[in-house]
């Protein structure tokens, strides 16, 4: 299989590279790269794309979405999951292990992975840190990474046991592969369910601090710090949390951090009445913690975009705002809210398709992709930087739980090609 991508702006970032290039791909890798390729008699006649006026970037990598495969299937299932993605302009996405049962061993990794090969597009699997996500014991790290295990979580609660967290710290410097952290200290979280403040006052919801995500974070950049692991924290959604990563690079420390578009745009001001679709953990936050997770992209202190992509029934999400599950969808809109919200002031186009492909292929350490160098895997994003559109139903994903609907977009996935196959076009 052969395809011509031919007159786009290409815009590599681990190559420092943004310029009008044709790319070349064949059998699922890049075998050529160059100006004017297609006038070349090598390449006519071949099957080509005509990307004026497009960018085209290395495939868009998630690296934090819930597909809910097993046990879920009726909000998402690894292959609507990866549809999304598509749409969105992901090539590849790490879905996390809190599913039913929990991915907490070699066999079920197996049988995930086994089930995503016919998927439209790269879906990589966590383990989970400990047995069953039950923050007990530690869990079978070794033997899931061998598994093909891409990283290690509890997401969706913490590793409340600080000491298995930095035994699971340990392992992660030998298997490669980092633990994402999902900071939330228990007892702070309690029974909340939005950010605590005069919001959740005025609304009459019990509440959630910020230190309940600061505390573990700390914590954990703490262990990291002398353990010597791949510490990962995901969904930085507060101020302080920002800071305390901000604060460990500069001292050296080996720290990431992703941040979710909702983190971004919106604030716990802007939650109409008690309308479930804004109910995610960790929450909304205020308009400062909002910015500075934008500060915080801008600057570094953030490295990825990750949407937590967390599919929900209609039905679930219609228990209202206290007794609804957290979470809303993320994969299509994703790109997105980080073009509409962030390109210009926050973020230039080389480093917002950074924090969205190459920053997350080196936390995860995956070699051939985040980049589009000759022998790199054939999984091309091409964005329309100017494609006016409006977020609406029907989505690709099985769940429709987003407060997006309806908001007014610009820039959008117009192809999304993995191992060299248009698995989306506009
Ligand atoms: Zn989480």
């Amino acid at each position: 299989m052969a395809l011509l991508i031919r007159d786009g702006l290409l815009i590599d970032p681990a190559r420092k590279v943004s310029a009008v290039l044709d790319v070349f791909l064949q059998g699922g890798k890049v075998a050529a790269l160059g100006r004017g390729l297609s006038k070349r008699s090598a390449f006519k006649g071949l099957p080509s794309m005509d990307c004026r006026g497009k960018w085209v970037v290395p495939g868009l990598i998630d690296m934090h979405v819930h597909l809910r495969e097993p046990g879920g299937e009726d909000s998402e299932t690894i292959a609507t999951g990866a549809l999304a993605a598509a749409r969105g302009g992901f090539t590849t996405v790490l879905a996390m292990p809190n599913t039913r049962p929990p991915t907490d061993n070699a066999g079920l990794l197996d049988d995930l992975r086994a089930r995503a090969a016919s998927a439209a597009v790269n879906v990589l699997f966590a383990g989970a840190v400990t047995l069953g996500q039950q923050g007990k014991r530690l869990g079978r790290l070794a033997a899931m990474r061998k598994a093909g295990a891409a990283a290690f979580s509890d997401d969706g609660r913490p590793v409340g046991d600080a000491r298995l967290m930095r035994q699971a710290l340990l392992l992660s410097r030998d298997l490669g592969v980092p633990v994402i952290a999902h900071c939330e200290d228990p007892e702070l979280m309690g029974n909340g369910v939005m950010n605590a403040g005069s919001v959740a006052a005025r609304k009459g919801l019990r509440g959630i601090p910020t230190a309940c995500e600061t505390v573990m974070a700390e914590r954990d950049i703490s262990l990291a710090d002398e353990a010597g692991g791949l510490l990962h924290i995901a969904h930085a959604s507060a101020a302080a949390t920002v800071h305390a990563l901000r604060r460990a690079k500069e001292r050296g420390s080996r720290v990431t951090g992703e941040a979710a578009p909702h983190h971004w745009t919106l604030c716990d001001k802007d939650i109409p009445g008690l309308d479930p679709d804004y109910k995610m953990n960790p929450p909304l936050r205020s308009p400062r913690d909002r910015d500075a997770v934008k500060a915080g992209l801008a600057d570094g202190a953030i490295d990825a975009v990750a949407s937590d992509h967390a599919p929900h029934t209609r039905e679930r999400k219609a228990l209202g705002f206290e007794k609804a599950p957290f979470g809303i969808i993320g994969l299509e809109t994703s790109l997105g809210l980080a073009m509409t919200e962030l390109l210009g002031r926050t973020l230039s186009p080389s480093a917002l398709v950074d924090r969205m492909t190459a920053a997350p292929a080196r936390i995860l350490g995956l070699k051939s992709k985040g980049s589009l160098g000759k022998g790199m895997d054939a999984d091309v994003t091409v964005i329309d930087p100017k494609a006016a559109w409006t977020v609406r139903p029907p989505f690709a994903s099985k769940s429709s739980n987003t407060p997006f609907v309806g908001m007014r977009l610009k820039g959008r996935a117009w192809a999304t090609i993995v191992s060299g196959k248009v698995v989306h076009a506009l």
